[in-house]
Order: C-alpha cells, then structure tokens, then sequence
C-alpha cells in the first residue's frame, strides 16, 4: 500500500506524513514550489530534509506558467491578499492526483485541520477543493478525519480512522503535543511561506494585474525586488540596497530602461523600455531623491536598447514621490472568501 502526501515542511503536513507511516503504509511526499514561495523562511529544505529523516521519497513540483494563469484569474477568488488558496489548492492536487496514479499510489492526503485557515480550509471549501480536483470521497486529512465523512482509505480498511484524529480550528497546541510524541521537532512557523498572502506584495501584484494582462516569471521577479511606482501608467522600480541593484540589473532585459547614478553612490532603476521621454525625466528625479546627492542636482546614465547617455535630474520633493508609490493602501479591493 502506497499513498501520496502534500509535504509543505510545516508542522500539520509533516505530523499527516509521519500518522499515515505509522500504520504501515508506505508514503511519497510531494512539495509544491512556486515563484511565490519564500524558501528563506526554511519550509523547502524543511520537507526535503524531514523526507530524508524519515527515509521517504521526495518530489518537488514547481508550479510554472500553468499556475502564473491561476494567479492573474482565479476562479473561486482570493483571501485577504492576491492569494488564491482554492485555486492553488485545487491546482496542487490536480497535479497530485496525476503523480498518484504514475507512481501507483493508493490515495493522497494533506496536513489540512479543518477550520484552520478561513479560506481554504472551512468545510464547504474543502468539499469544493476535493471535488474540483476529482478526489471526491478520495482525499485523506488525517488530523481532522474524524471530523469528516469517511474516505475511500477508511472504508476499504487501507486506514484505521480511530488511529486518525479529530483536530479543528485555528489553536496549534494539539499538533505540538502530537509533535512531541511522534519526535518531530524544528519545524518551521506555519505562518512564513507564501508571498501571496502579504499585504506589500499583494499591493504590487493587484498594481500590475490592473495595468497588465500578462503574468510571467520575469514579471514576478521583479514584482519581489524594490520600491515600486507607477507613472502615467508605467512601471519604474527602484532598488533598496546594493543586494536589489544587482537583481535589477540582471533583470532589466529587453522590458526595462535602466537609470542609474553616476555622480554620487545611489540605486538602479528599473523604467519600462515604453517610457517617453516624461516618464524617464520624473523617473531619473526619483533616482536623484534616492541618491546620495545631498538633495542638489545627481548625474545619471540612461541605459536603454537604443545606447546609453547622460542626463542631470533634481531630486523630486517626497509629497510627489509618495502619489506615485504603488502602497499597500492604494491597491485595489480583493474578494475575502468566509
Ligand atoms: S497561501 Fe499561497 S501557497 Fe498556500 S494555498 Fe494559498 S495561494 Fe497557495
């Protein structure tokens, strides 16, 4: 017997794997990445490592353009930032269900607790997730089965729903205590993650998705590096530190001017390669303010496909900077789904 599980490298994923192992069942864990995902907060090499530990074999899915699509036009909506948990969730487990049945898996489960999360993990949006992936009556939730109808695992006897729990809502302390008994420990804060669910971010994605139909790798890399503002319909983004000024720089490509100090030490901009010669002026004034120019006149180099030349800017006066930032407070309405 052989089952699938979605491994995030949180607790709740990592204690699901660890219950199906104890009752004999030989598990595959499965992590989903994406241009969203911010490894730093430890959850990929967490669920690689904690696969390793239990000596399971381990795939990584990175989800590409397929998923970008999702993103830009979610069907079933967003949480309270541009996340689309149903969508993203059902797309997983589209694809999960493709990995089960190459790999002759059995059945697949999550780590989800129901009433956790209020998009994503109420009831009814569980019932829609499992039915849109085709896993009706199929998906394991191993700490809230109990809660839940029996599944295909349990009444074919794969599984013993009493060795299966009944944990629900927001509190942690059930998996902790669990986490203690089954030895599992270093697991990383169930909060990092998902860019999606973060009000700056959010703010930059709802700014392009509005001023832009398309929604590429290029474009979510540069939505996560720097200030971001938006002139005349156009976007200009400028680094923070010398880590984003060379991420810009490698980045600008074919899609980007790119306008740098010469005078004095100060950031790289980025300026949409559709800029005129307006937009570049008041973009080349914002490097200046940003500059380490003393608030007088900065020299500048204007990079473009076209070559490069020289310009002086004056530093632009912060009121104007601010109503041309793309801010958290400024970015549009998204639907919260309860
Ligand atoms: S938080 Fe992000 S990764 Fe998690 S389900 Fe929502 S959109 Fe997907």
């Amino acid at each position: 017997m052989k089952a699938l599980g979605l491994l995030s490298g949180g607790l709740d994923s990592s204690l699901a794997v660890k219950m199906v192992m104890d009752q004999g069942i030989e598990v595959v864990a499965v992590k989903f990445t994406s241009a969203f995902c911010q490894c730093d907060t430890g959850g990929c090499n967490h669920a690689a490592e904690l696969a390793g530990k239990l000596g399971i074999e381990f795939v990584t899915v990175a989800k590409g353009q397929e998923y970008l699509d999702i993103v830009r036009e979610p069907k079933y909506g967003r949480g309270s930032g541009m996340n689309p948990c149903l969508d993203c969730r059902i797309f997983m487990l589209r694809k999960a269900k493709e990995i089960a049945e190459d790999i002759g898996a059995s059945f697949i489960f999550t780590g989800e607790v129901l009433g956790q999360r209020p998009m994503s993990q109420r009831r009814v949006a569980m019932d829609l997730v499992e039915k849109e992936a085709g896993l009706e009556g199929k998906l394991v939730r191993p700490l809230s089965a109990q809660l839940l109808p029996p599944t295909e695992a349990e009444r074919e006897g794969w599984l013993d729903r009493e060795q299966l729990l009944a944990i629900s809502g927001r509190g942690r302390k059930p998996q902790i205590k669990l986490a203690e008994e089954k030895g599992i420990v270093d697991y990383p804060c169930p909060a990092g993650g998902c860019l999606l669910t973060t009000k700056e971010f959010s703010a930059k994605l709802a700014d392009h998705l509005a001023h832009s139909d398309r929604l590429d790798a290029a474009d979510v890399a540069v939505l996560k590096v720097g200030r971001h503002f938006r002139i005349d319909g156009l976007k200009v983004v400028i680094g923070r530190d010398e880590r984003e000024n060379a991420r810009l720089r490698d980045l600008a490509k074919e899609r980007f001017i790119v306008i740098e100090p010469t005078s004095v030490p100060g950031p790289t901009c980025l300026c949409d390669a559709a800029a005129g010669e307006d937009v570049i002026v008041k973009a080349a004034s914002i490097v200046a303010r940003y500059s380490d120019g003393g608030g007088g006149a900065v020299a500048l180099k204007i990079v473009s496909s076209s070559g490069q030349r020289a310009v002086e800017a004056e530093p632009m006066a912060n009121g104007e900077i601010d109503s041309l930032r793309i801010a958290a407070d400024k970015a549009p309405l998204t639907i919260e789904m309860e």
